[in-house]
């Protein structure tokens, strides 16, 4: 990143008066059947393939002006969610959309499962991975064959305006349509009826979008945040726990959904894991993180304002400097914060990593388990029953052992929350059946038709019944 400060750029709008009529168009081409047909998601999906494959230039060009990003972030875990996640679709459509056998009583009929799609869709993403938030979802609503509104975040609006103008030509502009703006562009789309709606962003949003939701029984799959923790206990290989909780960490600047918030590392190893983690944020940026073009910026002034209110009056082991001309915050850390603390109570989601320390892991387990339930939780340990005990007293959307961020990429998981930290999942296949409804079907043969259910129900029916059940 230049050290030129982040312009400005102007806020996407969508004449609200064309979001009905838009939602009522999508409406029509689902019912007409159009997304049904395996052939025309196999075609939305090459064709969002190819839009991730000869866009990605202008998305890393929008990505860089918005926001800063590294190229090399830009196309792994932003853009490059676009290509994982269409390929894995596009090889396994067949095998997910194929009817799910479901042994019963023979004498009855054949029970399967069908995947239906639901309907039109609404999906709207944040500004952090402005990119694969919002495509990503969408390959799992087309290979389950749905017609969809997406909504890009206005935080990044060259982003947004590039998913604008050039994904559509890619896609079936009939079944799906891009709707960009903020709020009231997003309150309008929350007036109609969607089948369902993914929402990714913060959990006040989160809850609007529920109580929208709740007026047409729409289901919801919420992708919040929260406070995940770190901990790191004494037997950890503190080498390697200070380079994968900085990359963790300071990636994106801390702007990440999983990023550590905090670490609660036991007391004899607190000095030593601060040494690993400095260390590493010198190898990774050098003297001056400021100038280096690995290092993200902050997305805009609000939230430069907000980080640095939260780091005011705590005491900075490193970094510390920040720049709010260039949304510059310097990688961070903090030792001594009381858990009491505003840093301590909200999202930090920006550079800056509070050290807390604890006895031992029965302290760090009661610690987290005395706040919501985290989006992911990280635990650095040579110590398989440590392992297995943080696994198994505490609950978060997802874990990591002895390393930060990675498990959001292996799609064959669920990614999502837990209590406050969201609700319901996708990625891969879980993403297909997000957006599919499970329907339960018996195909009944026309021959065998045992009488011994339809009445008169008599004495010998009845004692047989009662054998069975
Ligand atoms: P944001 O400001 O871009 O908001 C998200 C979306 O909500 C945007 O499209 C925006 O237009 C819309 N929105 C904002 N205010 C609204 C309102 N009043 N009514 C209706 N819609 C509204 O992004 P953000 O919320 O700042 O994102 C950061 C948060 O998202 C963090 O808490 C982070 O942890 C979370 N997040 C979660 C995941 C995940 O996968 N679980 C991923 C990324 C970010």
């Amino acid at each position: 990143m230049s050290s030129d400060p982040i312009q400005e750029a102007p806020i996407p709008s969508f004449p609200v008066s064309e979001i009905a009529p838009t939602v009522q168009r999508l409406r029509q081409t689902f019912d007409s059947g159009r997304t049904r047909p395996l052939a025309w998601r196999k075609e939305q999906l090459e064709g969002v393939l190819a839009f991730g494959r000869e866009q990605s230039e202008a998305l890393v060009a929008a990505l860089q002006a918005d926001m800063g990003k590294p190229e090399l972030e830009a196309r792994t875990s932003d853009i490059g969610q676009i290509s994982v996640e269409a390929k894995l679709a596009l090889k396994n459509l067949k095998k997910w959309t194929r009817p799910e056998g479901a042994g019963w009583m023979p004498v009855l009929g054949r029970s399967f499962v069908q995947r239906d799609p639901l309907g039109v869709v609404l999906i709207i993403a944040p500004w952090n991975y402005p990119v694969g938030l919002l495509v990503s979802p969408m390959i799992g609503a087309l290979a389950a064959g749905n017609a969809m509104v997406l909504k890009p975040s206005e935080v990044t609006p060259r982003t947004s305006a590039a998913l604008a103008e050039l994904l559509p030509q890619y896609i079936d502009t009939d079944a799906i349509a891009i709707v960009e703006g903020g709020v009231e562009e997003t309150s309008a789309l929350l007036e109609e009826r969607f089948d369902h709606i993914l929402y990714t962003g913060n959990g006040s949003v989160g809850r609007i979008v529920m109580e929208a939701a709740s007026r047409n029984l729409t289901p919801v799959t919420l992708e919040l945040g929260g406070k995940s923790p770190c901990i790191v206990d004494r037997t950890a290989d503190l080498a390697v726990a200070g380079r994968r909780i900085a990359w963790g960490k300071f990636m994106n600047a801390g702007q990440t959904c999983i990023a550590p918030d905090y670490i609660l590392v036991e007391s004899s190893v607190e000095e030593a894991l601060i040494e690993s983690i400095q260390k590493a944020v010198h190898e990774f940026y050098g003297d001056d993180p400021g100038q280096s073009s690995d290092y993200t910026r902050i997305v805009n002034r609000r939230h430069h304002e907000r980080i640095s209110k939260l780091m005011t009056g705590h005491s900075v082991v490193f970094g510390g400097s920040s720049d709010p001309e260039r949304c510059y915050i310097e990688p961070t850390l903090l030792r001594g914060v009381p858990p009491t603390a505003p840093i301590m109570q909200e999202e930090i989601f920006g550079p800056v990593l509070p050290v807390l320390t604890i006895e031992n892991l029965d302290e760090a387990i009661q610690f987290v388990n005395g706040r919501e339930k985290p989006l992911a939780l990280y635990l650095f340990s040579q110590d398989s029953a440590a392992e297995e005990k943080v696994l198994s007293e505490t609950t978060s959307g997802g874990a990591c052992m002895n390393g930060t961020i990675l498990h959001i990429g292996n799609s064959k998981m669920p990614f999502g929350g837990v209590g406050p930290s969201g609700m319901g999942a996708y990625h891969g296949r879980h993403s297909f059946e997000t957006f599919s409804h499970r329907k339960a079907v018996l195909r009944r043969g026309i021959r065998l038709d045992p009488k011994m259910m339809y009445p008169p129900y008599t004495k010998r029916k009845t004692d047989m019944i009662k054998k069975m059940f």
